[in-house]
This record gives C-alpha cells, structure tokens and sequence, in this order.
C-alpha cells in the first residue's frame, strides 16, 4: 500500500508524547482512566525499538492478566507487522514472566492447580483441627508468606501446609513469584536474564502485590528504564494484598522518579465523566483532573428496579432495541426521546456486575431474549469433576511427581478408593511413571489389576505417555473423551474448546493454572471480537472499555457489597464504582432499586441522572404479559 507507515509516536498528546518518548531512567505516568496509559505505553515500547534502537529482546512489559498481555502483542504486531520483532519481547503478567524464568534455568516447576490447592488446605486443616474454610485458608497463607500479619492463621499452619507442597514437588502462586524474587534479591541470576530486564514496563503498577512490587524494583535494579503506570483510584485489588500506595513507595526508593499526569479522557462522554468524578472524590486524595475529549453525549441513565428480575428483563430488552431487534415503542428508552441513535452491534455492549452470582439472572434474561452474549471468567466449568479428572490425569502425565494431580486424577477420572490411590502415591514416589508404562512393568499393573478401574487407568496411562508431549491437546482430548465415553459431557466440551488454542498440552494447562478473571472467554468462545454481549465482573473490566455499560446491581448491599462474610471497604468499593462507570463511551446505565439505592448514587448530582422507573408495564408485549419464566 502506498500509506505511509505511522511513526511510533503518532496522535499522542504533548503529555503522552513526553512519556513515551522520555530518556529517563525512572518514570511513573499517574493518571486517571481512558487518558491512553496503556496506549502510550504501547507506544513507548515501540518508540524504543523505532527510535532508539533497543533490541526488542532488552524490553519486558508487565501486564495485569494474561488478556491484556495478549491484547499488548496483538496492538504492537499491528504496529511492526513482524511476529519475530514482537516474539522477542517478553510481555505477560508476573506469574508468567516467573514461570517462563524459572523454566529457561531448567528448574523443574509444577504449579499447583486451584481445586489441588484447595483439597491440600483442606487436609492441614484436618489434621490441626482448625476453624476456617479451606480458601480462608489460602488466602491467610499467601498473606504470610508475602510477609503480611494474619489474625487467623499461624506461622507453623502455614509451614504445615507449605511442607505438604515441598513433599509433594509443587509450587504455588506465591512460591512462584518467591523463588524468583530470592534469585534476584541475592544477584543469583544469569546475564541473559539481566537483560531481559533493560527496559522494563509495568501497566496497572496501583495493583502489584508487595512481592510483585519487589520484583520490580529487582528486575529494575541494572536495568536501563523502569516505566510503571497506573491510577490509584482504580486500585481494586486490595483484598488480595495490593497496595495502592505502591507510587508513593516508589517514589520514596527512587527518588529521581519522575512522574507526568495525563489529564486528557479519550475514552467517555462529558457526561459520564460528570458522574464518575464526584463519585471518585469521595475519597482521599488530590483533586481529580479528567478533561473530555469526546463530544457531549445522551446523560446518564438511572433505572430503578423493583427485583433482580426486572432489572433483567430490562437490560435485555433495552440491548435488543439498540441493536434494532425488538419493536421500538416497546421500549420506554426509545419514549425517553433518543430516535437518533445508530445502531449498535451486541459486542459493543457489557453488562457489568459486582459478583459473579447477579450474573445468573441476567444470562436468563438475555437468554430469553435470544441476546448472544459470553459470560467472562467464570469458571465455574472447570470445578465439573470430570473436568478436573481430564485436567489431572495429563497434569500428572507431563509431570509425575504431582501429586495432587495424581490423586485428583484417580478419584475424578476413575474413582479409586483412597488407600489405593495412597499406595499408588507412595509408588510413584518411587518409580517414574515411564517405568511403570514401559512394559517391564507389567508386575506392578498385574498386582492392581483386579481392582475397579485399576485396569483402564493404567492402560490409558500407558496409551497417552507417548502422546502427551507431541499431540495438539484437543485431538488428544477428543480421543480421551471417547475412551471414557464422555463425549456428551457439556462441561469437557467447553474444556476441549479451550484447549484449540494452544500449540500442546503443556501450554494448555499452565495457561489454565495461570488464567486469570476475563482471560477464558477468549478461549472458550470462537474469537474475543465475535459479536456478544460481554457479561463481567466490576474486577474483570478493568482496562476494557466499550460503548455501552450496563451498570448492574447499584444498590445496598451489593455495591458497596456488604455481608456478614464481606464487611465492606468503603473506599475499596468506591473504586470498583468508578471502574465500572469510566469503562462507558458513550452511554451508561445505572441499574438500582427504588427503595435501597447505593449509597454511592448519592453523591452524583441528581441533575445529571436521567431517572426513570423500571415497570412491570413496560414487559407487555403483543398485548399480553411477558411472562419469562
Ligand atoms: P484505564 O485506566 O481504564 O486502563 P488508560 O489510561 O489505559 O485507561 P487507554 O485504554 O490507553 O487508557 O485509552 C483509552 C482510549 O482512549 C482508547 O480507546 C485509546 O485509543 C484512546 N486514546 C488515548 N490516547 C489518545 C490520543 N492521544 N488520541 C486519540 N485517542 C486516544
Ligand atoms: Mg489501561
């Protein structure tokens, strides 16, 4: 074609340009949403490579999930039109940055799977007789071992349970992200791995964990560039040990940090902003700056509903108006005076709720309503037992010494008594799974022959061995699901969906331990950019953005979300608030009761609400009562 090629720094702003482009050693950019962070630092990234000639192996970009790190090399392989330039870089979160380090040493990791983890805090809880749920229980340990205080859990329960793992050869998350952290601290790391290092971006730096935050300033440490970015008010991950004060922190240790703001918003309208703000400013902190870019649009929408149900209803019909599905005058929307609008396409549209469960009813409503849509890290799929049989079984497969594989394997898949599986533990402990296959081994198969499926496992053990490594993991699924005669089984479909995009078996299931919320839609459904309604947590859209926001569930107790369990965080809630609005273009709808509305709605102007009731009336369709279910 004979356009020309766009320079690296193209359509930034004077600020953006100034980040992107800076010689600096340190830099932070702390700005709010959908003033382009991401975006420049994108931009920054290929600027290096352009400009200034940094060998595309030298730079490492740090992103919040495996989603967005997928998303950042699709954006640069737009830019450079070479997969060799962007392969060589290395972008991913920090657990799969740790992996792929500790793997490239030879060192043999297995992560521990989430439902292993779990069936292993259960046990130390057994045997020290303690009061709290297993996932209480991993939660605590991962607060210890990030050297956090815990009110419930001791230091020895924690050793218990971590002893359990050493024995059985497996690591978690946080073991993970710790072993790499002490090589680096002690300076026991490579020259090649250095390098890796030279130029160094994190995205979303307001949530690193305090180890994450160290490894940072590790990986930094003979680094030529450090560029973090962020917005502490969109901080929401501090349940799990994220510390929005990480910029100030920074700041402290290296003092030369130089931060720029971006105050430009290209993502919303005026008047989402308007709203978003005085929501945001209720906490501590500056004055928020946010000037918009965009031109004024439709105000804000505020529906209230009397249940769940209507809310429901309510959002579907009002998706299939825009999409010009359903009779306009159906819609009270359409009698609120918006004949001009364009028509939009299903996957410009989210719903976005505070917990995974409001999304039952939802998914009814659109269901009903003949509405495509994708539920979003939600999965829920993966606890199916036979699910988790398959997983464990070629868990074990490519690494015998998993334990907890083995025996999720042998009671998912095959439901073998514990003492069996306890005695085929203690032998594979022994032995290597190769010379249990080979056929030299036939003593040890015909000693457990006669037991249940005793037979069957061993013979498909010795089947797949060969396989597992060389085979694409789908075609070794499908072949799997037939020898147990499960190919009927929706929730392995869905799995074997997943498994299409990866090259092998390997891939395949550490990308599975490594998922995190939102990266499994793109997996299971045909391509991220299909046309559906996008369906997601407050905490899965962080980062997204899209036309239109359904805001659902604005009301006490679920946002701020408050329970006996989950006494709330205030401030922590608000964020998610402001998330979840600053996620919208070009129209928001906030989703509320009449009768207990958030308190967070209170503190937005009412004139900048366009507030209307949601009424049964309103379902009446062809002359009759909708009736949904
Ligand atoms: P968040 O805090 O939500 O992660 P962000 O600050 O990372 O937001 P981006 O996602 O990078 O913001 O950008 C938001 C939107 O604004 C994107 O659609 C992006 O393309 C657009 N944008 C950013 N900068 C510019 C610019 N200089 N000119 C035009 N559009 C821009
Ligand atoms: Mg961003």
């Amino acid at each position: 074609k004979p356009e020309e090629k766009k320079s690296a720094l193209s359509g930034l702003n004077e600020h953006q340009l100034e980040a992107a482009a800076t010689d600096e050693p340190t830099v932070a950019v702390i700005a709010g949403p959908g003033t382009g962070k991401t975006k420049t630092l994108v931009a920054r990234i290929a600027y290096l490579v352009e400009e200034k000639g940094v060998e595309p192996s030298a730079i490492t970009a740090v992103t919040f999930t495996n989603k967005a790190a997928g998303e950042m090399k699709e954006r640069l392989l737009d830019y450079f039109q070479n997969k060799r330039t962007v392969n060589a870089m290395t972008i991913g979160t920090f657990h799969s940055i740790c992996l792929h380090l500790l793997e490239k040493q030879d060192k043999n990791v297995t992560l521990i799977g989430e439902y292993e983890a779990l069936d292993t805090a259960a046990q130390v809880i057994r045997t020290l007789e303690l009061k709290i749920s297993p996932k209480q229980f991993l939660s605590e340990v991962s607060k210890l071992k990030c050297g956090k205080q815990s009110d419930l859990l001791s230091g020895e329960a924690a050793e218990a349970y971590d002893s359990r793992l050493r024995s059985m050869g497996v690591l978690d998350f946080d073991d993970l992200l710790l072993q790499v952290l002490l090589q680096w601290e002690e300076g026991n790391t490579g020259k090649k791995a250095v390098k890796t290092f030279s130029y160094l971006l994190v995205d979303e730096f307001q949530d690193v964990s305090d180890i994450q935050y160290r490894l940072t300033k590790a990986w930094s440490a003979l680094g030529q560039s450090l560029f973090v970015i962020g917005d502490p008010d969109q901080s929401i991950y501090g349940f799990r040990g994220s510390d929005s004060r990480c910029f100030q922190r920074l700041s402290k240790d290296m003092p030369a940090l130089r931060q720029i703001r971006l105050t430009q918003n290209y993502r919303s309208t005026p008047e989402i902003l308007r709203c978003a703000l005085p929501a945001i400013s209720q906490n501590e902190g500056e004055e928020r700056i946010l000037h918009p870019n965009r031109k004024n649009g439709d105000p804000v929408q505020l529906l209230t509903a009397q249940s769940p149900l209507s809310e429901g209803i309510y959002i579907a019909k009002e998706i299939n108006r825009m999409v010009g599905g359903v009779d306009m005058l159906d819609s009270q929307a359409f009698s609120a005076g918006h004949e001009a609008e364009q028509p939009r396409s299903f996957s410009d549209i989210a719903v976005l709720y505070r917990t995974h469960r409001q999304a039952d009813m939802i998914e009814k409503c659109l269901r009903k309503e003949s509405i495509p849509y994708v539920v979003m890290g939600r999965d829920d799929f993966l606890a199916d037992p036979k699910v988790r049989g398959t997983e464990a079984f070629f868990r074990f497969l490519l690494e015998p010494r998993d334990i907890p594989a083995l025996r999720a394997s042998l009671s998912m898949a095959f439901h073998f008594p514990e003492d069996l599986a306890a005695r085929l533990e203690s032998l594979f402990l022994e032995r290597t799974i190769s010379d249990l296959a080979s056929s030299d081994a036939e003593a040890v198969f015909e000693e457990y022959a006669e037991v249940g499926h005793c037979q069957k496992w061993m013979e498909l053990i010795r089947k797949y061995l060969p396989r597992v490594q060389k085979e694409k993991p789908r075609s070794l699924l499908e072949d799997w699901a037939e020898e147990m005669e499960w190919t009927d089984e929706e929730p392995l479909g869905r799995f074997m969906n997943m498994a299409v995009f990866h090259p092998n078996m390997a891939a395949f299931l550490s990308n599975l331990l490594l998922g995190e919320e939102g990266d499994l839609s793109r997996n299971a459904q045909q391509s991220y950019t299909a046309d559906f309604v996008r369906l997601m947590t407050l905490h899965g859209s962080k980062g997204l953005e899209f036309p239109v926001v359904f805001l659902a569930g604005v009301k006490k107790g679920t946002l701020p979300l408050e329970s006996a369990a989950h006494p709330a965080d205030i401030p922590e809630e608000r964020r998610l608030f402001y998330v979840g609005m600053t996620r919208a273009k070009e129209k928001l709808y906030l989703l509320s009761s009449p009768s207990e509305p958030s308190e967070f709605l209170s503190d937005i102007p009412e004139p900048l609400l366009q507030k209307s009731p949601v009424t049964e009336r309103k379902f009446q369709y062809e002359g009759k009562q909708l009736s949904l279910f």
